[in-house]
């Protein structure tokens, strides 16, 4: 091989690096990659400063023997062998293949491997082979990548600061952990433990180790599938929400991937269960033909597309959404531990205040893990349950929060989230009713509009006769209601109508009647409903009790808020020291 031709290939493996190296993260998900196709069931992972002064990952797989390790470093070596539903990924086999050399040549790398009888010793720097040895003979690879980009101080410059890379290596082995049950992922960084697995093959138990009780112990098992697709996993309780996506895992035929529609489908199926601002704990795994998967995707991003996704977001919505419905959800006053915000704490504040942070997190680390996982599983309580369940009355605190006991506990309720609830219920109920019931005005309303209202209304009157209005004309702009539906609350006719139509103006332009009935339910639920401070009397609060317990959720209001909340007979006794533990 000459010079010149050594020399283009190493600038090529250093154009490529730019390409596909472009975080800390994205060199860890290469090497683990390489261990998990390596059939690796024990991968560590050991960042020093985040993984800019270090990256280490120690498997226990195949190994490789001389030849291939060499081949490994050579650009376009294809020697490596794929799984047939690698096939979906058949654009990232290049990639694969030059990911090795192109890391290499920014970088000092050295690699021990074994496939079982004698081990090599490969040394690297900037793409140049320094060392070629026989070393010891334990079966697995030990790859280490220093001094990232050392050689192209541009490319330097794009990584991030230590924090922000290591969250990111974090996030990443959670993700890989969450996909692979099977196999245990440990991360240290500067020899801290931040992600520990043990590799079961169960993944709730994976879910603990990776979050904590605080999340396992409100996560719920789902199962479903069509013609074309298998779903499994566990969603979490509405109490435990987060304030971003990132908790959205979803694995499809064994790899992690970001998908715009299967979020949506998560996200849609927590309607009212959640506030918009919040986003759930999800591990999905999903199982289909790999021809369903686009390839066309760049290879550094997790994106896929697929085909079907209309019958994937139906199967997701509706498995998600009997899932929340089946499950008892009234959130505990008092939470667990949650593992998960503790090592997000540490990753934030390690380069501010690295020691004092230690210090608190060795502490607060060891009392999560301390918590053991049980292997049987809560029982899953039906819905049908909770609508049997009876709450009595004790008292309404501070004119807002109804106090409510049973054999089990003390609930508090807010009585206006509460009713809210049940009032969207009832609306949403009647306004997809077909055979509407109507009342005539004695007095007739008329509403006036501008010109461009006026016009704008003229368009949605067929609407406004399904609902159960009837309406005409009434001069220069003006409209006149004769009759309502019935289930317009009396005494607030007027009122109402002007709700409807100011919402049939705002949502002018393409008109979902889903949409709007959704919209009209909860802005007339909330207008409609006793406000906090507001006295009732203990009648109406045994009716509000008793209606709240029959609604299809019942514990939040129809803007995701909880509606009740419940200290259990054991909470009350721990936080009075009745019991010690
Ligand atoms: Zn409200
Ligand atoms: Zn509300």
């Amino acid at each position: 091989m000459s010079k010149i031709r050594v020399m283009d290939e190493n600038l090529a493996n250093k154009i490529a690096a730019g390409e596909v190296v472009e975080k800390i993260a994205s060199v860890v998900k290469e090497l683990v990659e390489n261990s998990l196709d390596a059939h690796a069931t024990h991968v560590v992972v050991s960042l020093m400063d985040g993984g800019l002064k270090q990256i280490e990952v120690l498997d226990d797989g195949d190994g490789m023997d001389k030849e291939d390790a060499l081949l490994a470093f050579s650009r376009h070596a294809t020697s490596k062998l794929y799984r047939d539903d690698d096939l979906f990924f058949i654009d990232t086999l290049g990639f694969r293949g030059e990911a090795l050399p192109s890391i290499a040549s920014v970088s000092f790398v050295s690699l021990k491997t074994c496939s079982g009888e004698v081990g090599t010793l490969l040394e690297i720097k900037g793409g140049k082979l320094l060392k070629n040895e026989v070393s010891d003979a334990r079966k697995g690879t030990e790859i280490v990548v220093k001094d990232l980009f050392y050689n192209t101080p541009a490319r330097l410059k794009y990584l991030k600061t230590e924090a922000s890379e290591l969250a990111l290596c974090v996030s990443l082995l959670e993700r890989l952990a969450l996909s692979h049950p099977s196999v245990s992922f440990t991360l240290f960084n500067n020899e801290r433990m931040l992600v520990k697995t043990t590799g079961s093959g169960n993944l709730h138990k994976c879910i603990h180790e990776i979050y904590g009780l605080g999340v396992s112990s409100k996560m719920i098992e789902v199962h479903a599938s069509n013609d074309d697709f298998d779903v499994s996993g566990f969603v979490c309780k509405p109490e435990i929400l987060k304030s971003n996506r990132n908790h959205f895992i979803t694995i499809v035929n064994d790899r992690v991937v970001k998908n715009y529609d299967i979020n949506r489908a998560i996200n849609d199926a927590y309607y009212t269960y959640k506030p918009d601002t919040k986003f759930p704990i999800v591990v999905l795994k999903i199982d289909t033909d790999p021809t369903l998967i686009d390839v066309n995707i760049h290879p550094t991003k997790q994106d896929i597309k697929l085909d079907k996704i209309n019958e994937l977001y139906d199967l997701l919505l509706k498995t998600i959404k009997d899932a929340l419905y089946h499950s008892l959800l009234i959130p505990d006053a008092i939470k667990k531990p949650e593992y998960n915000e503790i090592k997000d704490q540490y990753v934030e504040n390690f380069v501010k205040e690295e020691e004092k942070k230690l210090d608190v997190y060795s502490t607060s680390n060891q009392v999560a893990l301390d918590l053991s996982y049980e292997e049987e599983k809560e029982e899953i309580i039906v819905n049908e349950e909770l609508k049997k369940l009876v709450l009595y009355p004790v008292g309404v605190a501070m004119g807002t929060y109804i106090v409510a006991q049973n054999e089990e506990g003390v609930y508090l309720i807010d009585q206006h989230a509460a009713q809210e609830r049940i009032n969207y219920e009832r609306y949403l109920k009647a306004l997809k009713e077909t055979n509407v019931l109507t009342t005539s005005l004695l007095f007739p309303i008329p509403v006036e509009l501008s010109a461009s209202e006026f016009l704008t209304i003229k368009n949605y009157l067929s609407v406004l006769t399904d609902m159960g209005f009837s309406v005409q004309e009434f001069g220069v702009n003006t409209f006149v209601f004769k009759a309502h539906p019935t289930w317009l609350r009396t005494g607030y006719e007027e009122e109402s109508i002007r709700k409807i139509i100011d919402i049939m103006i705002q949502n002018n332009g393409e008109f979902d009647r889903v949409k709007f009935n959704e919209h009209l339910a909860i802005t007339l639920a909330c207008k409609m409903s006793i406000k906090a401070n507001m006295h009732i009397g203990p009648e109406a609060v045994e009716e509000l009790l008793q209606e709240l317990v029959l609604c299809d959720n019942p514990y939040n209001c129809p803007h995701g808020r909880p509606t009740i909340i419940k200290f259990s007979i054991y909470d009350l006794e721990r936080m009075f020291k009745r019991v010690m533990n």
